[in-house]
């Protein structure tokens, strides 16, 4: 039975929304999940352009021993394929199939850096070490979500050893918590070397996480029929337990003091418990303080401020792309999902002083010279190659393939860009030289058999998923974070100073992605469930 005296409105169906929705379902709450687009999945989705099928956000998943175990507990079946990652610098590529490929990298930097043999073994062995530790963290079902209560051989032959190994791991990562880009200039002179281990990473990236990374890569999956299908699966979830989604319905208020929010076309929505799911700069601009006593609004106002004067990391560009070229093409080129760096020079300069001297000084700059800096700026970077029909061949019509290429990309030019009036050429001049620089490296002559082709920019992803900057995974690494960002904490990130409010998802825990997002969204349902026992005692 649906218990009709605890209502929660959930604000947001992207993962952490939709995993919300799901468990307090499971407890038989009333819930209402809304959000402002016509699909649920957020950031994460999936959707189909003439037989071709594209994700629009993460490529693949990482598990994280959370995604896969939160699905099972909640009793969703979903078929999950390999997602294989390659790593492919200038003409030199290798696929990571196990740890022992790492040996392959310092093989493939060794040679094309020979002058940085030694730096780069001993870059190689910190990487090592550092993937260990995030291994012990990845690999393990997050406990939250395995139902081991009576399983007495498994507390002490599994859990509790893995415990130890936990915090061991913990102890040591945190010891890496410095920016990448700082740390790697103690062990190396080399900006392209740098470049080449760092530039798919958001600026500053703690050098735990993107030296870490290479274990991650064999952590991916992808889930059959796209990414989308995660989204979608939780959605039937919550209507077959009677929850109700309305989708369309934009959250422009919230009245705390009233336990009301109101969406744009001015109707309201009463709750006992709000999870806000969504962007946090959205939250704290809608909140009307009315009401609430000075003490509680001077807290939130505190907090509002905090929230409001931070940034959201880097965004994406992506190009989207239908190919006559049958998908055996890709998958001897490089294969389903790719890093490519075709240029071992790296970004260097063109990222870091060129791009801060061009959006400062953006008024005072030709056209000519922001299109001259943008086609440096593709032609030193880092690529990341998703192929959905080599995963899945349902996924393109028969003996073609659609292909996303993407790089990060600043919101802060491209609204420049918009503002100047050449965001639609801008875009164009991006398309053409992405497709000039594969068709001259990985992808013979590409260009000649495209069937059709798109992009999005991270004024897109700002537009589709309300998110501030168009960030993709929540708050920047370059100035301070206004959440919860050490792991020991993470229970506390969904409390917010707001009577009856949680917040979850990207923005409520840093660094995020989907199976923090997920994860947050479980944390701020066992708040209200703990809040929810202790009133009935
Ligand atoms: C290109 C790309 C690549 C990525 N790669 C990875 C990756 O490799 N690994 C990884 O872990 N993560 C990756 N991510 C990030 C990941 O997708 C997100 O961190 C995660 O999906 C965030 O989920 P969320 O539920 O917190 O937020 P969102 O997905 O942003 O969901 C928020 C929802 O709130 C809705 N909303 C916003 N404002 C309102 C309002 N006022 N009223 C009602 N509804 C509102 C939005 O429409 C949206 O549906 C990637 C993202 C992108 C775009």
């Amino acid at each position: 039975m649906v218990d009709k005296e605890n209502k929660v409105v959930i604000v947001g169906a992207g993962m952490a929304g939709l995993t919300a929705a799901a468990y307090l379902t499971r407890e038989n709450f009333n819930v209402l999940l809304l959000d402002k687009n016509e699909r649920v999945g957020g950031l994460v989705g999936t959707f189909e352009s003439n037989g071709f099928f594209f994700d629009s956000g993460p490529r693949a998943f990482v598990n994280s021993g959370i995604v896969k175990p939160i699905l099972q507990d909640l009793g969703i079946q979903a078929e999950y394929l390999e997602n294989r990652i390659t790593i492919g610098v200038e003409d030199q590529f290798f696929k990571i199939h196990s740890m022992q490929d790492l040996q392959e990298y310092k093989r493939i930097l060794v040679d094309i850096y020979p002058e940085n043999k030694h730096e780069i073994e001993e870059i190689i062995s910190i990487i090592s070490k550092l993937s260990d530790y995030t291994k012990v963290l990845y690999d393990f079902d997050n406990p939250n979500f395995v139902n081991f209560k009576s399983d007495i051989k498994f507390i002490f032959k599994k859990l509790i050893p893995w415990t130890f190994k936990f915090l061991i791991a913990m102890r040591k990562l945190n010891q890496f918590n410095i920016p990448m880009e700082e740390f790697l200039k103690s062990k190396t002179a080399n900006q392209s070397l740098i470049d080449i281990l760092t530039q798919h990473f958001f600026r500053n990236t703690p050098t735990n996480f993107a030296l870490g990374y290479f274990y991650v890569y064999l952590d991916y999956f992808y889930p059959k029929g796209g990414t989308g299908v995660l989204g979608n699966l939780l959605k039937e979830k919550i209507l077959e337990r009677r929850g109700d989604i309305k989708l369309n319905k934009s959250i422009v208020e919230i009245i705390p003091a009233k336990s009301v929010v109101i969406d744009s076309d001015g109707d309201e929505y009463h709750y006992d418990h709000l999870i806000w799911a969504a962007d946090l700069k959205t939250m704290y601009r809608s909140l009307n303080l009315a009401g609430l006593d000075d003490m509680t609004s001077s807290e939130i106002e505190t907090e509002t401020h905090r929230v409001l004067s931070s940034r959201g990391a880097e965004s994406v560009y992506i190009l989207y792309m239908a190919v006559n070229r049958p998908p055996n093409y890709f998958r001897e080129n490089g294969g389903e999902h790719l890093f490519y760096t075709p240029e071992k020079q790296g970004l260097g300069e063109t990222d870091q002083g060129d791009r801060h001297e061009l959006i400062n000084n953006f008024e005072h700059k030709s056209k000519k010279e922001v299109f001259d800096w943008l086609e440096k700026y593709l032609e030193l970077n880092t690529f990341e190659i998703s192929i959905p029909v080599l995963r899945d061949s349902s996924l393109a019509p028969e003996g073609q393939s659609g292909l996303m290429v993407s790089c990060l990309f600043d919101y802060d030019l491209i609204q420049k860009v918009e503002s100047a009036g050449w965001y639609l050429e801008f875009r164009q001049t991006f398309e053409d030289q992405i497709i000039k620089i594969l068709s001259k490296t990985i992808y013979n002559n590409i260009e000649e058999d495209i069937l059709f082709k798109f992009s999005s920019t991270p004024l897109t992803i700002n537009k589709i998923s309300g998110s501030s900057e168009g960030a993709i995974t929540g708050w920047t690494f370059e100035t301070p974070v206004p959440v919860v960002n050490k792991l020991q904490d993470i229970p506390k990130s969904v409390l917010t100073a707001i009577p009856n409010t949680y917040q979850a998802g990207q923005w409520s825990y840093s660094p995020a992605g989907v199976p923090i997002a997920m994860l947050t969204g479980w944390y701020a349902t066992q708040k209200i469930i703990k809040k929810q026992k202790n009133q009935k005692v």
